[in-house]
């Protein structure tokens, strides 16, 4: 008899967008994906990746056994086998060089994955090491340091009520391609139409006319880089013409006159040159936002990925303030998701550490990327030798990658935790295969905390983990117990009931949480699950704030309640949360930080900055892409060429290029060679060329993808970062550019 068709909601995790998955399967296959329609967040928006889970997962390149490395080939071997060869290499390093020799690596799907979120720490625990690096200094660091500053807490960031707003002033971001980032919102054409069609206004500054933009009321194109000139000069309007309010904050907030101070001398004029503005413009554009009754500013990865980003961050939430627009409806707010526990109060720091090389400051408990290759090549005391990658492609998704290259050449160990064998895994002595979306539960800590609206989903697994495969969590203790001298075959459920009783342990002695004085004993046995990461989302989902409390409120959430709505649970729009969510010691909102203003100099000066006569180089998303990991599915790789330089018609006709043609392109760092788009869509004097390409590296199992291999725009990118994030910058690398 035929096996029955059967019917699986869960949420993609792939982006930022959280959409809800309708998926028809039979037999362990899947048949279909489509939109969850009766979800209550994405009401059936889905882009093209989400209906490609099914392939993902049968992908026949994909890691489904342990590789361990042997005469430059990398060969199946069984899990313990591959645990006790990083036993045997990784103890003796850790023991001659201390354990800050062993690097970490973690690339983005982590915050995507129940295990990333929940199991990481604990890993990173057990190996003691301060040589951590991640994606976020590659595109987000000065929004958690400048909301740091701000608001006491690197992840409390307040996002864009896009679904109430009447006026979005957008920087550097391009949602139609994206999906949106820093602000979780499945369907961002939808929301953005919506404003329109409610009479509001829609502003896109970008230096491409993006499809985004082609969507907004006005498109503004600005130089690459002048994101934060153009930013102190709004602020600079709004405080000149007596346009500031701060609404309802005035009693939660500092700092307003030292914000007026620092963007002083910032007027229109001044900035122009430096962002290619008309200064007419800034002036229209600060008066429409300072007079639209509801408004928001939303800056994101062309704001952060540049010299000044953490200043752009700081004035895009300061604009918020000063135009009575943050904490409030329509304006920017904070979300209150499901599972957040209380955060303490404490001054924000950042340069706890720092490099050993260029002495870069940590942030947020890590260090900037672009500084991992020289950390790693530059010979002396402290140098790293031995690197762990946690789902990340660093050899094409950080900067300078040309030099990344040589350095993971030559570690002395490496071992990665991925889907793939890539341009980065390739070089690891042991590879431990990840698991795919289907075959793990879901729930998005991460961007929940980001979302426009209040929502709760769970998603089960779908289909069992293949083999003998263990769960991502476990992989991640054994690994920790294997680094911390535990052994590779210590007993993982200890460790995790380890783990979970220090998070019982915290909210007992917390006196705001509504277990507090509670028996442990009591909370382990009424916790849904006896191990992993879905005990762990219990636990926080009942001591959170819509949670039952563990009795004490028997109408409230649980994981069994969410997993009784398949299709989630909407809690409602975002509510104002000042003051009580705020981290600072006083309590207060400071809208003029001392560290961010310590920077204005710096911004002040550059505005005299003369451009040199050749390109700047920005990038650019595509909606079938996502950096570049999703690359080997076909069907997301169909179409004409997608890695190309995109360059202005009157550019192109200058350097006598045509589309189709080839070009050299040359910064600091690397030269490559690409084809050629000539398109009006951009400005003179910037080209574009999206980033996660370059797959042609023969050791990689890529098939698909290196059919259509492109060009890796990182061996472009050098170790230039914003000083006060760490963030590399990426937006306006200046290059130049020739006839090939
Ligand atoms: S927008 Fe993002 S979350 Fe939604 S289907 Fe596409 S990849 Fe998945």
């Amino acid at each position: 008899m035929a096996a029955e068709t059967l019917t699986h909601y869960r949420t993609c995790p792939l982006c930022e967008a959280t959409c809800g998955l309708e998926i028809a399967h039979r037999d362990g296959e899947v048949i279909r994906i489509r939109g969850d329609r009766a979800d209550v967040f994405s009401h059936g928006f889905i882009c093209p990746k989400g209906s490609t889970l099914g392939k993902l997962d049968r992908d026949p390149d994909r890691v489904r056994r342990p590789l361990v490395r042997r005469d430059g080939q990398h060969e199946e071997a069984s899990w313990d086998d591959a645990f006790a060869l990083i036993e045997e290499r990784l103890a003796p390093i850790i023991a001659e060089h201390g354990a800050n020799s062993v690097a970490v690596y973690l690339g983005n799907p982590n915050v995507h994955s129940m295990s990333g979120v929940l199991y990481v720490k604990p890993f990173l625990k057990m190996l003691r090491s301060r040589s951590i690096f991640t994606a976020a200094t590659v595109d987000q660091m000065p929004k958690h340091v400048s909301s740091g500053h701000m608001f006491g807490h690197p992840d409390l960031i307040p996002v864009p009520d896009i679904d109430r707003t009447d006026y979005l002033l957008m920087l550097g971001a391009n949602p139609y391609e994206s999906n949106g980032s820093l602000a979780t919102a499945p369907d961002w054409p939808g929301r953005m139409e919506a404003i329109r069609d409610r009479g509001g206004k829609v502003v896109v500054v970008d230096p491409r006319l993006t499809r985004t933009a082609k969507a907004a009321d006005e498109h503004v194109a600005i130089r690459p880089g002048g994101d934060a000139a153009f930013l102190f000069s709004l602020a600079n309007v709004i405080f000149d013409e007596g346009l500031a309010d701060l609404g309802g904050l005035t009693d939660h907030v500092e700092g307003v006159d030292e914000l007026a101070m620092a963007v002083s001398g910032f007027t229109p004029e001044t900035v122009s040159p430096a962002c290619a503005i008309a200064a007419d413009a800034i002036r229209r554009i600060a008066r429409e936002l300072a007079g639209a009754e509801r408004a928001v500013v939303y800056g994101r990865i062309g704001t952060h990925t540049a010299e000044f980003g953490t200043l752009a961050s700081w004035m895009v939430d300061a604009l918020n303030a000063i135009t009575g627009n943050l904490d409030s409806p329509g304006g920017a707010m904070f979300p209150l998701p499901a599972h957040e526990q209380s955060r303490s109060r404490r001054p924000f720091q950042t340069g706890r550490w720092a490099t050993r090389v260029r002495k870069l400051g940590e942030t947020r408990g890590e260090l900037p990327v672009s500084a991992l290759a020289e950390e790693i090549l530059e010979p002396g005391e402290g140098r790293i030798r031995a690197l762990v990658t946690i789902a990340g492609n660093p050899a094409l998704s950080t900067p300078d990658s040309g030099r990344l290259e040589d350095a993971l050449a030559s570690l002395d160990f490496m071992v990665s935790l991925d889907v793939y064998l890539n341009e980065t895994t390739r070089h690891a002595d042991v590879v431990l295969p990840g698991s795919t979306p289907l075959r793990r539960p879901h729930y998005d800590f991460a961007f929940y905390g980001l979302a426009v609206r209040n929502v709760a989903n769970y998603s089960p697994a779908l289909f069992e983990p293949e083999d003998d495969s263990p769960d991502e969590w476990e992989v991640l203790l054994r690994l920790g117990a294997t680094v911390s001298g535990q052994g590779h075959d210590a007993d993982v459920r200890a460790l995790d009931e380890a783990v979970f009783a220090m998070l019982v342990a915290s909210g007992v002695g917390e006196p705001t949480s509504p277990i507090h004085g509670r028996d442990p004993e009591q909370i382990y046995a009424a916790t849904d699950g006896d191990a992993g990461p879905e005990r762990m989302l219990d636990y926080l989902i009942r001591t959170g704030p819509y949670g039952d409390g563990f009795g004490r409120d028997p109408e409230g959430l649980t994981l069994q309640r969410l997993r009784e709505a398949p299709h989630g649970i909407d809690l409602g729009p975002l509510q104002p949360r000042l003051p009580d969510a705020l981290c600072t010691p006083s309590g207060k909102a400071d809208l003029a930080p001392a560290p961010l203003r310590a920077d204005v100099d710096r911004l002040r000066s550059s505005l005299d900055a003369t451009v040199n006569g050749g390109f700047l180089l920005i990038g650019r998303r595509h909606v079938r892409s996502n950096n570049s990991w999703m690359h080997n599915v076909d069907i997301l790789m169909t179409g004409k060429d997608r890695c190309t330089l995109q360059i202005n018609s009157e550019d192109a006709e200058r350097l006598g290029v045509s589309t189709g043609g080839q070009v050299k392109v040359s910064s600091s760092a690397g030269t490559l060679v690409t084809s050629v788009e000539v398109t009006d869509d951009i400005m003179s004097g910037v080209v574009s060329l999206p980033h996660g390409w370059g797959h042609d590296t023969e050791e990689a199992r890529l098939s698909v993808a290196s059919s259509r291999a492109g060009v890796n725009s990182n061996l472009l990118s050098t170790g230039a970062m914003d000083p006060l994030s760490g963030n590399a910058v990426l937006n306006g690398i200046p290059v130049d550019v020739v006839p090939a």
